[in-house]
């Protein structure tokens, strides 16, 4: 089989894999598979490429598998059902429960933006337009196919396709590939999670592959202590409450918000934070809470039975606040002593822009950053030590405290990807880095070429490798 990678190459956004199967004598069959439609997300250079013509025909792709939920991963979808894709998205359950409230919230949220840059006259273009429109995601969403784990399909010819449990946010897949035509196998890692989510199961190992895609968001480093960064959020938070300010947590909407608030309620429980007032503003976060919480009731394989016996009450905060009207959400600007949990994780957009655009200013205030924060994005800049950030074309000073903790990184560490890759056997022959920021590519190469001996290829944008 033959893959293309058209985006999450030199970056943690925009992941896109064509799979182009072959026959048994070795030529392309004609048919076309989409692993993931991403959208591109961070700095303008990147973003831009949301806006280039898709490099395929649309309409020449048979079917797309989708990974997980995140934006990064599906947030292209809408542009390319508007440009002519009329397949299938095959995902597990809870990721087509997932996928239309990240894929409504994207919509609006370009039409939200675009009206106001046009308002506001920032744009550099005359007549701003959002990306895709609310429309164009719906018609996305309705092609929706979800798929049970471990079961093999076959959305194209001489392809056999199986997914299962990824352990990175609820419904996401490791992707089993099946050239059934050659016999020749591919496993995509989608983003892998790290075997301790409080929440949900480990990912599956890889079963035997000729070729494994793997993601390398975190392939140059190793994530803390896990107890000795929940002492630093305990510690963070604690003092910053008790000096009457607001700590401020640009969080995920799906996942994220659903792992903060069963660490809150634990810090909380075992009086390690004081209790106040947590917001969850976050109308998406809110919806995916409510896709979390089926789940536990279900009974989901994907969640952890120590959970599930736990049940819904392992997700329950007596002083949690929902803030559903933009209303309310601006009524939290005003400061004091509160939680704030609003999203997006990087301060790209969402509500949080507001709000870190009124908090940053007052050094009561302290911005706890948890996820990972993409070169160019707002976060990382506030992380790199900003004294200023630019947000909504306004210069806004920075003097609340800069707090980070990775202790809710759902993506597996150098070591967790290693060993994960090192459970595939026989090994396989070939390893192709993708979905990480150049420096994290090459150094995850080079420890695979080190430790695993593996013959390892970190794709550039557009390269075509044979599996
Ligand atoms: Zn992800």
């Amino acid at each position: 089989m033959l893959l293309t990678f058209l985006g999450g190459v030199g970056t943690v956004t925009g992941s896109k894999t064509l799979v182009e199967p072959e026959s048994a004598g070795g030529s392309p069959n004609g048919h076309r598979l989409l692993i993931d439609c991403g959208l591109f997300q961070g700095p303008r250079e990147v973003r831009t490429r949301n806006w280039d013509a898709f490099p395929i025909d649309p309409v020449s792709i048979d079917a797309i598998v989708l990974t997980h939920a995140h934006l990064d991963h599906c947030g292209y979808l809408p542009a390319l059902v508007r440009d002519g894709f009329s397949g299938p998205v095959h995902c597990s359950p809870n990721t087509a429960a997932l996928v239309p409230i990240i894929l409504r919230d994207s919509a609006r949220l370009q039409e939200e933006d675009t009206a106001w840059a046009r308002k506001k006259g920032f744009s550099r273009h005359a007549q701003p337009k959002p990306l895709y429109d609310i429309d164009d995601a719906e018609r996305a969403i309705a092609l929706l196919t979800p798929t049970e784990f471990g079961r093999d399909f076959t959305p194209v010819p001489d392809l056999s396709v199986r997914l299962d449990v990824g352990g990175h946010i609820l419904g996401s897949s490791v992707v089993t590939v099946h050239e059934t035509s050659r016999d020749r196998t591919t496993v995509f890692s989608g983003d892998l999670g790290r075997g301790n989510h409080p929440l949900l199961s480990p990912p599956t190992s890889p079963a035997g592959a000729d070729a494994i895609v793997i993601e390398s968001t975190y392939g140059d480093r190793a994530h803390g202590e896990f107890d000795q960064e929940i002492d630093e959020m305990a510690a963070v938070i604690t003092r910053t409450l008790k000096r009457g300010g607001t700590v401020v947590i640009p969080a995920f909407a799906v996942d994220r918000t659903e792992v903060l608030l069963v660490a809150l309620r634990r810090l909380q429980e075992q009086q390690r934070i004081p209790v106040s007032p947590i917001h969850v503003d976050s109308p998406m976060a809110l919806a995916a809470l409510e896709v979390y919480l089926d789940a536990i009731r279900d009974g989901d394989p994907e969640i952890q039975t120590a959970v599930l016996a736990e049940g819904v009450a392992a997700l329950d905060l007596p002083n949690l606040h929902e803030a559903t009207t933009p209303e309310q959400s601006m009524a939290l600007d005003r400061g004091g002593a509160r939680i704030i949990v609003s999203a997006s994780g990087m301060g790209t957009g969402g509500r949080v822009t507001h709000h870190l655009k009124a908090l940053l200013p007052d050094r009561d205030n302290c911005v706890l950053l948890v996820g990972f924060q993409a070169v160019g994005t707002p976060g990382r800049m506030l992380l790199d030590g900003a004294h200023e950030i630019k947000i909504h074309g306004q210069y806004v000073p920075v003097r609340a405290e800069i707090a980070e903790i990775e202790a809710f990184s759902v993506h597996a560490d150098a070591g967790e990807l290693l060993d994960w890759l090192s459970q595939c056997q026989p090994p396989p022959t070939q390893v192709f880095i993708n979905h990480g920021e150049p420096e994290s590519a090459e150094a995850l190469a080079e420890r695979i070429r080190l430790d695993l001996d593996i013959a390892v290829d970190v794709p550039e944008l557009g390269e075509r490798v044979r599996v």
